[in-house]
């Protein structure tokens, strides 16, 4: 995750659709995880990114210490079923917008993505259930708690959405941010220490791949800066923590509530502890380039880019599961 030094207008935007246009009330936003970790696959051209921003907590999902027993056996799911079911999750929501930057907003980008996805998944089969279909928050969130427990509820409905479509593949799909503008490129995080850590780096392995070679194909080129384990995403108290989305069951902290959002007058402090539930299927998280960016954000203002990172994305989901 990192921190958006300043949102900037767009001069010409003829390509972006218009759930893209950065209103001018967008200020400096916060995004996914811009990676601290070393890649554990080839693929990249990039090495670190610029540190995590303290105190910008992100819905890519800053998270939750692993319990004791996290890495307890996730049962597949029992169900005799044709059709495979993909649960694709745009990143953030409502006023939790993700990165924002050249007239790119990540959390309209992300649905936008996710939507473009399901498009080309349900032609080729396969059944697909997304987390949220607005600019608001996750279906199934409680928008009652504010601040930093309104975006572990939103969090916790993502995984509870996936977990009740007894998904087979979990995809996040989020746009990275960063202080340092030259950051560019795909990332992909897992999550070794949860259940299905193999095929969850095979997955995200099969998406930076995918990914790349699409907007190759179609003419395009930004690093591939490789795949991630974002198991130790952070460490808080030397304990691990993970992005939420990903990681397994345990709690989540906070000591401070999210700056970004305002709590409602006269409310009662929630509580500093929340239990956290992990989805039950492999799963990866991506984020497509950098909107801190300009080349970047220009492919992310291009309908033929994404559109290209959209087929990326589906062609590694579907080489993932075989089909
Ligand atoms: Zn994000």
């Amino acid at each position: 995750m990192a921190l958006i030094g300043r949102a900037r207008s767009v001069p010409a935007a003829g390509l972006l659709p218009a759930a893209l246009l950065v209103s001018a009330a967008l200020a400096a936003a916060a995004c996914g995880p811009a990676s601290t970790a070393a890649p554990v696959a080839p693929g990249g051209s990039g090495g670190a990114a610029s540190p995590p921003v303290a105190g910008a907590a992100s819905a890519a999902g800053e998270g939750s210490a692993p319990a004791a027993a996290s890495a307890s056996a996730a049962p597949a799911p029992a169900r005799p079923r044709e059709r495979p079911v993909v649960v694709l999750d745009p990143g953030h929501g409502a006023e939790e917008v993700g990165a924002a930057a050249y007239g790119v907003v990540e959390r309209d980008s992300n649905l936008d993505f996710a939507l473009r996805a399901e498009r080309l998944l349900l032609a080729h089969g396969v059944d697909v259930v997304v987390t949220r279909r607005s600019e608001g928050r996750a279906e199934g969130a409680q928008a009652a708690a504010p601040g930093f427990f309104a975006t572990r509820a939103d969090l916790l409905a993502r995984v509870r959405t996936a977990n009740a479509a007894e998904g087979d593949v979990f995809v996040s799909i989020h746009s990275n941010g960063s202080a340092d503008p030259s950051l560019r490129g795909v990332e992909v995080y897992y999550d070794s220490h949860r259940p299905f850590g193999a095929e969850n780096l095979a997955l995200a392995q099969q998406l930076i791949a995918s990914t790349h070679a699409a907007l190759a194909e179609a003419g395009f080129w930004t690093p591939s800066r490789g795949v991630f384990d974002a198991a130790c995403w952070r460490s808080r108290s030397g304990r691990c923590v993970g992005l939420y989305v990903l990681s397994p069951e345990g709690t989540t902290t906070s000591g401070q509530p999210d700056p970004r959002v305002a709590p409602a007058a006269g409310a009662t402090p929630p509580p500093t502890t929340q239990v956290k539930e992990a989805t039950m299927m492999p799963g990866a998280l991506v984020e497509l380039l950098f909107i801190s960016n300009p080349e970047d954000a220009a492919l992310l203002r291009s309908d033929a880019a994404r559109e290209a990172l959209a087929r990326g994305l589906v062609a590694g989901i579907l080489a993932f599961l075989g089909l």
